[in-house]
């Protein structure tokens, strides 16, 4: 019989996934507080539901994708305990701090629950095309639980260890992703100034020791590398506001355990430049126009 997945959180990302839920077998209930969201959840084949407690009852597993720590926290404290039945497994998709990730695991094992923190990789595209990469964080048994409804939606799913280490490895990689991305950018934006033509420096670089995915697969220099979001005016991609989301969680979860990130703190604070800007929406790789004064 096919598993039913409770589905809370239908927006940009959870959407897609939901759809591919359905695609591949599972039956969806799904809730969102926002009618539009949840109207075209309903138009993938998934059943709506009046509220989250709503979704979850007689649902196997309950999945969320949720702005934040806080509406994860309210989500499962306020309704899925008391609602879920009492093997449903929880799986949090969201990016949320990784103190909150590990409290609410915390909270759900209390209840006899078993749960995985397993934020993604990946953008909107990713989500739709169900391409994700999935980092996950909790027990063993409670990944093997969660892997073949995880694989649905993404294309690797990975085990980081225990409750959280799913939340850690991704703000972890994206505070390296900010840091290089800006060091890439000031770097390009130097190298023109010095008289380097930018495809010449890349044709170096690309293959010298300042190489990284950030030069050599999202150039922030339109016209250089492969396709990316500079080359169609840094629309789509990867938002500046959600590079600013993770890097303040990486630099508060820094703080917590007294890591020293000077390199992650800059990048915060220039991405938080470049947001105030009014550029929250754009393309985080526009990086390049702020530090060439565009
Ligand atoms: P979104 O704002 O499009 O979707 C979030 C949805 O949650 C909205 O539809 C909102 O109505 C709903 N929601 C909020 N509170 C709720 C509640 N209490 N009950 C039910 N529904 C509620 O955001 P998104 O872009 O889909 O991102 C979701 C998560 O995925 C975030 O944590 C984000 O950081 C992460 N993420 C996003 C991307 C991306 O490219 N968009 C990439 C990787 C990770």
């Amino acid at each position: 019989m096919s598993q039913t997945i409770a589905f809370i959180g239908l927006g940009n990302m959870g959407g897609g996934m939901a759809a591919n839920l359905l695609k591949n077998g599972f039956a969806v209930r799904a809730f969102d507080l926002s009618e539009e969201a949840l109207a075209k959840a309903a138009e993938a084949g998934a059943v709506r539901c009046a509220s989250a407690a709503e979704a979850v009852s007689g649902a196997d597993a309950v999945v969320t994708m949720l702005p934040a720590g806080k509406h994860v926290e309210a989500v499962y404290t306020g309704e899925v305990f008391g609602a879920a039945k009492a093997d449903a497994l929880f799986l949090d998709c969201s990016t949320i701090d990784v103190a909150t990730a590990r409290r609410v695991e915390e909270a759900a094992a209390g209840k006899g629950f078993e749960m995985v923190d397993a934020p993604v990789s990946g953008g909107i595209a990713a989500a739709n095309g169900g391409t994700l990469t999935f980092m996950v964080g909790g027990s063993d048994q409670a990944f093997g639980r969660a892997r073949p409804i995880l694989s649905a939606m993404g294309k690797a799913v990975i085990h980081a260890g225990g409750a959280g280490n799913g939340q850690a490895a991704k703000i972890c990689n994206n505070m390296l992703l900010g840091a290089t991305m800006v060091a890439t950018c000031e770097t390009f934006a130097m190298a023109k100034k010095l008289g380097l033509d930018p495809q010449t420096f890349y044709d170096i670089s690309s293959v010298s020791s300042g190489q990284s995915w950030s030069m050599t697969s999202y150039c922030p220099v339109p016209g250089v590398g492969p396709q990316s979001p500079s080359d169609n005016g840094y629309q789509g991609g990867f938002a500046v506001g959600l590079m600013l989301k993770d890097l303040k969680l990486a630099t508060e979860a820094a703080a917590s355990v007294g890591a020293s990130v000077p390199m992650g703190n800059a990048a915060e604070s220039l991405y938080q430049l470049l947001a105030n800007q009014g550029e929250a929406g754009r393309d985080f790789s526009l990086m390049i126009e702020m530090l060439e004064g565009k």
